[in-house]
């Protein structure tokens, strides 16, 4: 038995569906199962065991998937890299991974030649234009395979986290952690075969690469996939869509974006946000403008996906919704791990089949963000309101400390976001010498606002108390965002300083 393919090919109901529509050509079940096939048999040859790491650094493509499949059928553990790493970033990846096999696109094959030797890891190229070794190989090999034995528990995948507050860490992901956490999303989101979903998203991360994929092939529905976000190519694609998963921005720029009005999404069932937190002004300008209310979800690369907005019932602006079926979430104080009451602010923990295995390589790490009862703490801070949705505050790492209070950046960047001709703010501490952290906020102004930093204080004078007004306001054309749509506070932090 292989745990989660076994699964994915169970389902197939229909082999003949399309599962993916990609420029100019489409691909049945049927062509994925050999596609996978061929991948997994060349993997194998070049000397890919299992529970060896696979590493990827491919442009999105179709391929990328059959190979993450293909690492599933031979028991290798899928570790995709961000398209935007350089050869050196590439380089602190494979010496801590340390893949079997690491799979490039041959333009870059020689940037990453030193790095790939020093790791001992086997350069496989694979172009998105259908070229380079692996392709060749996997192209000459038979499309059959006979799938290695997992379990529940055997890795599937190590991602690595975004690197937002730090330097990434490899998150250990099981079989049963994806399987789990798909299977549920399919139901809690209404996937049937019908749906078409409109794949914008890079295939590196959790979400395009496990919440968008993985619920595809488990409703065994189709999806257009797209090279990148583009707001005109993804209105063109809802006049077949059924299904859009985005990131904040996706939102924002799509409302930026004319020729997108309630008709054209008059065939599409469901929007969803998550990776960063969506605007509550956003969910409302997109409610007016198409009659749909974004279903906002939370997860991170170690927990999968854990709280949602109810398919039926009320998506609640600025909330993540309610745990999902089979995941527990608690607020507790940070420092003692007592829960908390109802309604107050502390640390979010999580535990359920979506949880992660720990992190690679680092045994004390993962030691100190579980506590004894199995709960993950995931460095969030949030609050779970009167009817249980669950608000998250903000990130631990951010809170600001300033003369011994507490100010949860996420209240006052609220405050500064409602002030007419503010576009949007980030609310960062720096260190200061008498009060520990200083609060400084960064402010990006609508075009030709003359809104000013007097104007600005003046207007949360009364409105907030007085150690949670800024200090100093550095105005900005744009916060710095990296490619998940998050905003880059440590990069503030230093630009700032
Ligand atoms: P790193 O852990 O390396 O600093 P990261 O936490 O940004 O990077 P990811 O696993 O990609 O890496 O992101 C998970 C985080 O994204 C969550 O912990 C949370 O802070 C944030 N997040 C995800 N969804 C939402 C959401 N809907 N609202 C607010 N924040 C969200
Ligand atoms: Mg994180």
């Amino acid at each position: 038995m292989n745990y989660f393919f076994d699964l994915i090919a169970r389902r197939i109901a229909d082999p003949d569906k399309i599962f993916i529509e990609a420029e100019g050509c489409d691909i049945s079940y049927r062509q994925m199962l050999a596609a996978s096939a061929r991948y997994a048999n060349a993997l194998v040859a070049a000397g890919v065991a299992p529970g060896d790491r696979v590493a990827v650094q491919m442009e999105k493509s179709p391929a990328v998937l059959f190979i993450y499949l293909a690492c599933l059928r031979a028991g290798a553990v899928f570790l995709p890299l961000n398209t935007a790493y350089t050869p050196h970033e590439v380089g602190y990846f494979l010496s801590d991974a340390r893949p079997t096999v690491f799979v490039c696109d041959p333009d870059r094959a020689e940037a990453h030649a030193p790095a790939a030797r020093e790791a001992e890891a086997r350069v496989l190229t694979h172009g998105a234009e259908m070229d380079g070794a692996l392709f060749a190989r996997a192209a000459a090999s038979a499309d059959t395979f006979t799938n290695v034995a997992r379990e529940k528990d055997d890795l599937a995948a190590i991602l690595y986290t975004s690197g937002t507050t730090g330097r990434s860490k490899g998150a250990m992901l099981s079989h049963d952690n994806l399987a789990s956490n798909a299977l549920t999303l399919v139901d809690y989101w209404r996937f049937s075969p019908e749906d078409v979903l409109i794949h914008a998203l890079p295939v590196y991360h959790t979400h395009g690469l496990f919440v968008a994929t993985n619920c595809v092939l488990l409703a065994n529905a189709r999806m257009i996939f797209q090279p990148k976000f583009s707001a005109p190519h993804v209105v063109a694609a809802m006049k077949r869509g059924t299904v859009l998963m985005g990131v904040p921005t996706f939102y924002t720029r799509l409302l930026e974006e004319p020729g997108f009005t309630r008709e054209a999404c008059a065939h599409m069932r469901l929007f969803v946000s998550g990776s960063a937190p969506l605007l509550a002004e956003t969910h409302r300008a997109f409610q007016e403008r198409t009659g749909h209310a974004i279903l906002e979800r939370y997860g991170m690369t170690e927990t999968n996906m854990s709280t949602s907005n109810p398919y039926d019932g009320d998506r609640i602006a600025g909330t993540v919704g309610l745990p999902l079926p089979g995941v527990s979430l608690r607020v507790v104080d940070p420092d003692s791990g007592v829960e908390l009451p109802q309604g107050e602010i502390g640390m979010i923990e999580v535990s359920g089949p979506n949880v992660f295995r720990g992190y690679w390589l680092m045994p004390e790490k993962t030691a100190a963000e579980f506590r004894p009862d199995g709960f993950f703490i995931t460095g969030d801070l949030g609050r779970i309101d009167a009817n249980g949705y669950v608000q998250i505050v903000g990130r631990g790492k951010d809170l600001i400390i300033s003369g011994g209070l507490n100010i949860y950046p996420k209240e006052v960047e609220g405050e500064i976001d409602a002030l007419p001709g503010v576009v949007e703010s980030a609310v960062i501490g720096l260190p200061d010498s008498d009060f520990g952290e200083a609060v400084v906020a960064v402010v990006v102004r609508e075009k030709g606002a003359a809104i000013d930093d007097a104007a600005i204080l003046a207007a949360l004078a009364g409105r907030l108390a007085k150690f949670k007004q800024p200090k100093r306001i550095h105005f900005v054309d744009a916060l710095p965002r990296n490619t998940m749509g998050k905003v880059q506070k440590n990069v503030l932090r230093e630009t700032c300083a």
